[in-house]
């Protein structure tokens, strides 16, 4: 297990989760090629609801895994505080988790009233581009007392009670006012039940509450008596277990799934064994993890593939591993039977070695991370194709390090396709149980290991971000007409580009040796124009007759988002008076190259709220 460096792992599992930020970026982001996205996230119904985290490859913000997954983290922090502070992850762990924590405050507007997603699943699966760009309407949704959520605000009150006892230590104010938001969500939760999915009805085609309520309700509760020690939360907790659902027609609460978004009452029933000893929550837990590695006393074992990777669903197969992975950890660390300790310890440890890299492909399951890792994960800004299609580029622009990829198939094969959303997107919640596994294994295999020094080296743009290719339309012997289409591909990161203009250089050296001057060389606006203001000529060097016509689509968005989106074409004239003969575009500057086909120019320089940003000015 030592070939596996946890320390690097946890590392670049913290910068996934700051590639997955919306709203306006903090100084201090590492991503080079994310910027400020969403900035009017709730401005529709008159509320600040910027921050957050995307989901996964795409650019809602779900409410129900956003918080399921900052418990996540949180518990893990609980857990192995001193794992993150030893690999040198504490800080950037706390900042990720305080990046939703701070979303959700936000999002409780009220005591009885939780936003609880902003974007529409359609509208924004329906569109393939980089957050900072995106133009879709993001409206916002929520629960409140005439049409709660008892799921969505019971594992937001357990996320914020979580981060709550962790802050504690560095930022007691703020973990003071989580908590004062947990008790409010709490009982706003348990007073008004309801699934959250029968209110944001968006929801329930992607995060739908299957499993129902009650086991939110005893997650919530679970964190708030540990956050408070208030007795009145642990019996709502031990209450509210009556209400959880059977396996099939066993009398056993479920145990062949694992904690994920949907069901939390696998993390609350171990947290319960722990608290109370009670052999309910002790034998359901064992139940449930035994199903997973030695099979329960019945025989029954979860799906395993011939490399040995626990397989419970296709559907991001690793994510349920990892969960597993680190509720095992959690468990073995606690119960007493050496056989029991070893037995869910080498489970976990196996399932996220497979994940690293120990599996039959010999290779990682981490973006960026080990060998023969995923490149193509299914993940909109990471790709940053600046004409809505996954299939251009070819190749990612970045790298989203740390991202666990959905997985394999339950033979071990995989294939690294950007297409593939079921084995091959990357999710907040994907991360979640595994970055909690990975602070155990760095703790267990990697004593003395340190993170990457220099981590994140700040990409640089690989190719032109803005550029103009032109061509000439038509020409006659008074007369040069240039068709020009402006680009704009930006992704380090992408830019809206609503100010940006670009110069045709022409040197008039002829016309002044014929006896006329500027005055007399006429510039208008060709057959087709997709909103550029035509200038007239404009001195650039009069010693040497140097001219310029500035095309300017200020106004205009050309941003990286689609077909008709990133680049705009403008065809202009430059005329000599009628019947003249001396007229000569040869020695033009922003001539030179230009044929009858579009080619890209670095002799017409372009200009984004007038700084240069490509091409030589003569
Ligand atoms: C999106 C994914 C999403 C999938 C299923 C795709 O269009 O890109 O992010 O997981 O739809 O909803
Ligand atoms: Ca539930």
């Amino acid at each position: 297990p030592a070939d596996y460096n946890y320390a690097e792992a946890l590392q670049k599992s913290m910068f996934f989760y700051e590639a997955q930020r919306s709203g306006k970026l903090p100084e201090n982001n590492r991503v080079s090629w994310r910027g400020d996205s969403g900035l009017q996230d709730g401005a529709d119904v008159g509320h600040d609801l910027t921050g957050g985290w995307y989901d996964a490859g795409d650019h809602v913000k779900f409410g129900l895994p956003m918080a399921a997954t900052a418990a996540m983290l949180a518990w893990s922090v609980y857990e192995y505080r001193d794992a993150y502070e030893q690999s040198g992850q504490l800080e950037a762990m706390l900042d990720n988790i305080k990046w939703a924590t701070d979303y959700f405050v936000k999002a409780h507007t009220a005591p009885n009233e939780l936003w609880g997603q902003v974007g529409n699943g359609g509208a924004d699966h329906a569109w393939w581009g980089p957050a900072e760009v995106m133009q879709m309407q993001r409206p916002a949704y929520k629960i409140d007392a005439s049409c709660p959520g008892s799921d969505l605000a019971g594992t937001t009150a357990a996320a914020l009670a979580s981060a709550s006892i962790i802050f504690k230590p560095t930022d007691a104010a703020y973990a003071e006012q989580l908590l004062k938001h947990a008790k409010e969500l709490y009982s706003f939760a348990d007073q008004y039940r309801g699934k959250y999915s029968d209110c944001i009805k968006d929801a329930a085609s992607y995060y739908n509450s299957w499993s129902g309520y009650a086991d939110e309700l005893t997650w919530g509760a679970v964190w708030l008596y540990m956050a408070t020690e208030d007795d009145a939360y642990l019996q709502k907790a031990v209450q509210s277990v009556n209400e959880w659902g059977t396996d099939g027609q066993t009398p056993y609460w479920g145990y062949k799934w694992t904690h994920a978004w949907d069901d939390v009452h696998y993390g609350a029933q171990l947290l319960l064994a722990r608290l109370t000893g009670d052999s309910r929550f002790v034998q359901s837990t064992e139940r449930n993890l035994d199903y997973w590695s030695s099979g329960t006393s019945q025989g029954e074992r979860i799906r395993y593939t011939p490399g040995g990777l626990a397989y419970l669903d296709q559907w991001g197969a690793l994510r349920y591993a990892a969960n597993a992975s680190f509720l095992a950890f959690v468990y073995s660390d606690w119960v007493e039977d050496p056989v029991k300790k070893s037995k869910y310890r080498d489970f976990a440890s196996r399932q996220i070695l497979y994940m690293l890299g120990d599996n039959p492909r010999k290779a990682s399951y981490v973006v960026g991370y080990g060998s023969n890792a995923p490149e193509h994960p299914h993940h909109r800004t990471a790709h940053g194709s600046w004409s809505d299609s996954l299939e251009n580029p070819a190749n990612h622009r970045h790298v989203l390090y740390g991202a666990l990829v959905g997985g394999p198939n339950a033979d071990d094969t995989y294939t690294d396709e950007i297409g593939n959303y079921v084995n091959n997107e990357v999710a907040t919640d994907y991360n979640a149980g595994f970055t909690g596994a990975l602070a155990r294994m760095y703790q267990l295999y990697g004593s003395g290991q340190k993170p990457l020094p220099g981590f994140p080296v700040a990409e640089q743009a690989e190719e032109d971000e803005f550029f103009v290719e032109a061509a000439i339309n038509s020409s006659g012997p008074a007369y040069t007409e240039i068709k020009a289409l402006l680009n704009n591909r930006s992704g380090w990161p992408a830019r809206m580009g609503d100010k940006l203009s670009f110069r045709y250089y022409l040197d008039l050296t002829e016309v002044y040796e014929a006896g006329y001057t500027a005055a007399d060389v006429t510039v208008s606006a060709g057959g087709y124009n997709q909103g550029a203001k035509v200038s007239g000529l404009m001195p650039f060097d009069t010693s040497r007759h140097l001219y310029y016509v500035t095309l300017d689509f200020t106004g205009v968005k050309i941003y990286p988002g689609g077909q008709p989106h990133f680049r705009k074409e403008v065809q202009f004239r430059i005329a000599a008076p009628q019947h003249t003969s001396f007229w000569n575009p040869g020695n033009d500057y922003s001539y030179q190259g230009l044929t009858s086909t579009l080619t890209k120019t670095p002799y017409m320089t372009v200009y984004d709220a007038g700084r240069q940003v490509f091409g030589k000015e003569p």
